[in-house]
């Protein structure tokens, strides 16, 4: 049983607070996904896992041991870095194989664990190229073989598919997804890339200067982002964001946006989320519209379309069918799925409803 708990854990850099207060369980087995822009944190908090990086305060715990004080050779965790970090001289089966050679198992034995893992990875062929004769995605598996050659207690993975090409990145994602099912390691990934938290994890940590602002399953993180900042980094294209006032249980926005019948106390700064595929276009003339605006601009994406309006000042953007065919400047009525819409109070950042 491989749990990994943070209790109260900060990291300073001088005076700069890099995380603050982290109080996370990552459960055993897990594959839990670090998620959050650039900065946020998420590095620093693997690398005090991987015992890189002192805590400033708080504890770590490893399978219930507390790792603070333990080196990182002893901490049992296999980490992928976003470089790879291989060693330039030694071969692809050398590479794999090293942390078996550091753990004295005999040359034989290295080398059948070595061809099964690079097997697995689809490397076999490639055993005695050095790294500098590797493409990206080659050098990457090298990395992950290395990883995964033992059965560490964690793997620790920092951004790993982020130097592939948008093809061999959702290749590997499938990959690792079905690997870690199958070895059943504790797993933190770290990722400022949306897709790959939502299609990796069993949950999701969204991290913003330092802090977590929501833990919960892909699911719950994206039906139900209790912040602005969580609302708005997660989906793609992202959530439509619409600044107006909430008074008398209805939404208005300078724009000519209305939502009448909501059932909130009044919010002068108030902002509506709703995202593209919950806003749909209506037949022209209905009375059901939520507003009515012209077309600014228009993008099939190819399983749909993105039709983007222009309500005032504010844009926002909707998927509508691959078939739709619009014009800049036509007028359209638009409705929002009542039941999907969320509201935001912009002072607290938080959610209303
Ligand atoms: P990225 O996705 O860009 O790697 P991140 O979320 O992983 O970002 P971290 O690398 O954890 O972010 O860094 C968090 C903050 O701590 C950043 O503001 C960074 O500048 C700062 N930081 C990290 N390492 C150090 C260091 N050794 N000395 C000073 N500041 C640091």
């Amino acid at each position: 049983m491989t749990s990994v708990t943070f209790q109260g854990v900060v990291k300073k850099f001088g005076e700069f607070i890099a995380v603050n207060d982290l109080n996370l369980e990552v459960r055993d087995k897990e594959f839990l996904v670090l998620l959050g822009p650039s900065g946020c944190g998420k590095t620093t908090t693997m690398r005090m896992v991987a015992g890189l990086e002192e805590v400033s305060a708080g504890d770590i715990f490893i399978g219930g041991d507390r790792v603070n004080d333990v080196l990182p050779k002893y901490r049992d965790v296999a980490m992928v870095f976003q470089s790879y970090a291989l060693y330039p001289h030694f071969s692809v089966a050398d590479n794999i194989g090293y942390p078996l050679k550091i753990r004295k198992v005999p040359e034989e034995k290295r080398r059948q664990m070595v061809m099964e893992v690079a097997r697995r990875v689809e490397l076999d062929r490639l055993l005695d190229r050095l790294p500098k004769e590797l493409s990206g995605g080659q050098r990457q598996r090298v990395a992950l073989a290395r990883a995964i050659i033992r059965t560490p207690k964690v793997f620790l993975m920092d951004e790993p598919l982020s130097n592939l090409d948008a093809k061999l990145r959702v290749q590997m994602r499938a990959e690792l997804k079905h690997l870690q099912h199958e070895l059943q390691v504790t797993t933190i990934y770290v990722t400022h890339d949306q897709i790959e938290a939502m299609t990796l994890a069993h949950r999701v940590a969204v991290m913003s200067r330092g802090v977590i602002e929501q833990l919960g399953t892909p699911k719950e993180i994206y039906n139900n982002p209790r912040t602005l900042f969580v609302a708005g980094f997660i989906g793609s294209p992202p959530m439509n964001l619409i600044d107006g006032e909430v008074s008398d249980g209805a939404f208005t926005s300078a724009g000519g946006i209305k939502i009448g019948g909501l059932g909130h106390s009044n919010v002068a700064d108030a902002v509506l989320g709703v995202r593209p595929e919950d806003a749909h276009l209506l037949p022209g003339g209905s009375g059901k519209a939520n507003v009515t605006a012209p077309i600014y601009s228009v993008e099939l994406t190819g399983e749909s379309t993105l039709v983007t309006v222009r309500a005032g000042d504010s844009l926002f953007t909707l998927r509508a069918d691959k078939s739709f065919v619009g014009d800049f400047d036509q007028m359209v009525n638009v409705s929002f799925a009542p039941e999907r819409v969320f509201l935001f109070d912009r002072k607290s950042q938080n959610r209303v409803d």
